[in-house]
């Protein structure tokens, strides 16, 4: 498949907590690097735990990598006065382009203490704090939100995020194309005009992949769980089915309309170069 207008393509790394984990990190952020994407994003620990981390992963692969970095940022358990020093910090580093989520809690850490509840009262705080300096990013879950009450109110909740002042969105990943064009479609229908790009997760491991996706409330559809689960310890084999099921989705997305895809990397680069290269991204 040869693709005309590129897409736009981020890749989203998490900050390490060991020295050889960073520089691994900054070693697949360069080979990432050199295929030109629009940007990377840098997760954020709800609750501050990796605050001083995702800052310096941020501050380096901006500078250092000299790709536009976007830092996640989450209100569930940051006070205003902290929301507004990270802020800052980034905005006098230059940096442009923030990604606003609620945040879960780590299990252990009790209650939410921020002071701001939901996403939609992070992106008007950022707002009125920082006017049009970010390019602020924002959440949306083509299957629903596991905690969301139905569909319905899930979709109204993203447009109230979006009515906040939001610029685009990226979804948790998915391995279905329909659900991703039935959620943009209604959220279309409510009023929704910013582009929404598929968060995209290579697969690579099946129990990794299992656990997480049971946590944030993505479903693997039984056609993929099952052939995963018959491969067993193959990695290789899963490895390759595994690249041709997203690399498939992914041609049905941009063919479909999809504005760009967003690769969940787990600081890998392979998994997400190798999707990259089966549709014919260039650089
Ligand atoms: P919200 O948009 O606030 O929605 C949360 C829930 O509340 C939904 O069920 C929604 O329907 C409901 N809701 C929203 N507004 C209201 C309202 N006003 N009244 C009543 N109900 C409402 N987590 C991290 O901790 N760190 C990260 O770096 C991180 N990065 C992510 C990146 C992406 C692209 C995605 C898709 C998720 C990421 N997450 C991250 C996970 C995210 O924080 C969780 O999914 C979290 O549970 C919800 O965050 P949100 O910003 O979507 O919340």
């Amino acid at each position: 498949m040869t693709i005309s207008n590129r897409p736009n393509i981020s890749f989203e790394f998490f900050p390490t907590k060991t020295d050889a984990g960073h520089q691994k990190l900054l070693a697949n952020a360069r080979q990432l690097a050199g295929y030109n994407p629009d940007f990377f994003s840098c997760t954020y620990g709800a609750g501050g735990s990796t605050r001083d981390r995702t800052l310096t992963t941020v501050l380096q692969l901006d500078s250092e990598i000299k790709v536009p970095t976007a830092p996640h940022i989450s209100c569930v358990g940051d006070s205003k006065a902290e929301l507004r020093e990270l802020l800052n910090l980034y905005k006098n580093a230059g940096i442009r382009r923030i990604v606003a989520l609620r945040g879960d809690l780590p299990s252990g850490m009790g209650q939410a203490s921020g002071e701001l509840r939901y996403a939609n009262e992070l992106v008007e705080f950022i707002r009125s704090e920082t006017q049009d300096h970010f390019h602020i990013e924002i959440a949306a879950y083509p299957e629903m939100h596991p905690q969301a009450r139905n569909f319905e109110d899930d979709v109204a909740n993203f447009a109230r995020k979006v009515r906040a002042g939001a610029n685009s969105a990226i979804t948790q990943y998915f391995f279905s194309a329909d659900c991703y064009f039935h959620f943009v479609e209604r959220a279309t229908g409510a009023g929704v005009e910013i582009p929404i790009v598929p968060g995209i997760m290579p697969i690579t491991n099946y129990s990794k992949l299992a656990r997480f996706s049971d946590a944030c409330g993505a479903d693997i559809p039984r056609w993929i769980r099952k052939q995963l689960e018959a491969y067993g310890d193959d990695s290789e084999s899963i490895r390759k089915f595994g690249e041709q099921v997203i690399t498939e989705m992914c041609e049905r997305l941009l063919q479909g309309g999809a504005p760009g895809l967003h690769f969940y990397t787990l600081n890998q680069a392979e998994p997400s170069l190798a999707i990259w290269n089966n549709l014919g991204l260039g650089s």
